[in-house]
């Protein structure tokens, strides 16, 4: 399937749901979802439709989908690999997705958005355990170190983004040094971690029909 092209803003308003996808823009009042916030297209401020079941586990699939920004067939990939897992499969899957390099270092504050996450990572401008990687889907592990690299450390967008980090904070399964640009992997997330509204037994509802 081909990758979405078009305005993010769009999904957060079909999703009704502020997805962050902008960075900066999505803190401030040029947010499209705050100033509109009814589904996009010409039936979108139509009202009392009733979703049937599978139209709302559709909807949380999607909207998991377009937060962490993969195409159906990587989602779908994950949601197996969760499925394999012992566990909870839902929670399996929402750790798998945090795990992805392009999130983490998201989370750690080195980028605004997940969509800028991986293009960094593409562009090598990061370093795990002292090695250059270049997959966002790159699976990182307990006690890694992520870092970023040496000639990268004065690029504005990452000076910019560190600054903003605050506005969200570091989750607790991760550690940031400031001062040296290093990211410490404490642990794998826990479900209490993922703050964002999501139902993940929707998702597992859907995949499993
Ligand atoms: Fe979503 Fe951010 Fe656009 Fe707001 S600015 S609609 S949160 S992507």
């Amino acid at each position: 399937m081909a990758r979405y092209i078009g305005s993010v803003c769009r999904l957060c308003r079909r999703e009704n749901l502020k997805l962050f996808l902008k960075g900066d823009r999505c803190y401030s009042d040029k947010c499209a979802f705050d100033r509109r916030s009814y589904p996009p297209g010409q039936h979108g401020q139509r009202r009392g439709r009733k979703n049937s079941d599978y139209a709302i586990q559709l909807r949380e699939k999607q909207k998991v989908k377009r937060m962490y920004g993969l195409s159906e067939k990587q989602f779908r990939l994950f949601f197996k690999r969760a499925d394999r897992q012992k566990g909870i499969t839902g929670t399996n899957l929402l750790v798998l997705l945090e795990c992805r390099l392009d999130n983490v270092v998201y989370r750690l504050g080195f980028v605004n958005s997940r969509i800028q996450g991986r293009q960094l990572v593409k562009h090598s401008h990061f370093l795990i355990n002292g090695k250059k990687v270049n997959i966002p889907s790159y699976m990182i592990k307990m006690g890694d170190v992520v870092e970023i690299r040496e000639k990268s450390r004065n690029m504005q967008t990452i000076k910019d983004s560190l600054d903003a980090v605050v506005r969200r904070g570091i989750p607790q399964w991760l550690d940031l040094e400031k001062e040296s640009l290093k990211g410490m992997v404490k642990g794998y997330p826990v479900r209490e971690d993922l703050t964002m509204p999501i139902q993940e037994q929707l998702i597992v509802e859907l995949y499993s029909k």
